[in-house]
């Protein structure tokens, strides 16, 4: 299986543009070759088409960094036959705005997606009076075998939090979901899970039984964003578990043996950024990575 890795990083991205936070700043300094850009995968099994897990602000350079998703054929074309989104938020839908030129995508989302991108976020009217994407509803467990691609996609109800941008209702079932991508003709397989706010049986059981696993690495703590004095919300109020604490996701990788572990969807506050801290060290003392953003790995 190829996965290219789009980009790593939380909501703002790293530098945020109203940021001067210590990892922002350092970024920033090095230059742009080192920015770090909203979390996304493109994967594929064939080699020939190829999927986007979701779309964000952004996707068209994102796409130019990666030469199999050029076009090939004719004046306009595209690898890329489909997108699937773990989640109506914006980081993960906005890029959807930007994939309207006559495409033909398939996009694929739980029915609770689906429905707050057609009222509270209207993406799906807006893009589909430019192209003819075709909107596909899943639920939590459901199997999607694509042919093309090679690819086999099982959804994994991942939280209930529904985005800040809805109105009234807080929560619904599915309104975030993870992926387990099997390659149809190979053993290897890819947890990718960029928004957990809970770790169920069924999300330790795909972690445990993936090749390769890429998860939610947005927050340290608990109280990151508070102890900065930037938000009053805490990590699980925001829809993610932490990396650090005794439920965190580090605990439960620990049980994991996949040969591949790697954090995505890393806000741009979090010291595992910074190549010398004892945050990363913690991780690479438990062998996982941070997923690493502009290049392919083959799983
Ligand atoms: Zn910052």
């Amino acid at each position: 299986m190829r996965v290219c890795v789009l980009g790593i990083s939380a909501g703002g991205g790293v530098p945020q543009w109203n940021c001067r936070c210590e990892n922002c700043r350092d970024v920033r300094s090095r230059g742009e070759r080192f920015h770090q850009s909203h979390a996304s995968i493109a994967v594929s099994g064939s080699g020939r088409s190829w999927c986007l897990i979701n779309s964000t602000p952004d996707i068209t350079n994102q796409i130019e960094r990666f030469k199999s998703l050029h076009p090939r054929t004719g004046m306009r074309s595209s690898p890329i036959t489909s997108v699937f989104l773990t989640d109506g938020e914006l980081d993960h839908t906005l890029g959807l705005l930007l994939l309207r030129q006559g495409a033909r995508l398939d996009v694929y989302a739980t029915g609770v997606v689906v429905d707050i991108l057609s009222k509270d976020f209207p993406v799906r009217r807006l893009v589909n009076s430019y192209a003819d994407h075709r909107w596909k509803k899943l639920v939590g467990g459901q199997q999607i075998h694509l042919e093309r691609e090679g690819l086999k996609i099982s959804v994994i109800s991942a939280g209930t939090k529904l985005p800040r941008y809805v109105q009234g209702q807080k929560s619904a079932i599915d309104a975030t979901v993870a992926y387990y991508i099997e390659d149809l003709r190979s053993a290897s397989s890819l947890f990718y899970a960029p928004s957990l706010q809970e770790w169920t049986d069924t999300i330790d059981a795909a972690a445990k039984k993936a090749t390769c696993v890429m998860v939610d690495g947005t927050f340290w703590s608990d109280d990151e964003l508070i102890s900065y004095g930037i938000a009053d919300l805490k990590a699980k109020d925001m829809g993610h578990l932490p990396l650090d604490g005794k439920d965190g996701i580090l605990s439960k990788l620990a049980n994991s043996t996949a040969p591949g572990k790697y954090l995505v969807h890393v806000n741009n506050t979090n010291r595992v950024l910074r190549s010398s801290s004892v945050e990363r060290k913690m991780l690479l003392d438990q062998q996982i990575s941070l997923a690493p953003e502009r290049n392919e790995i083959i799983i």
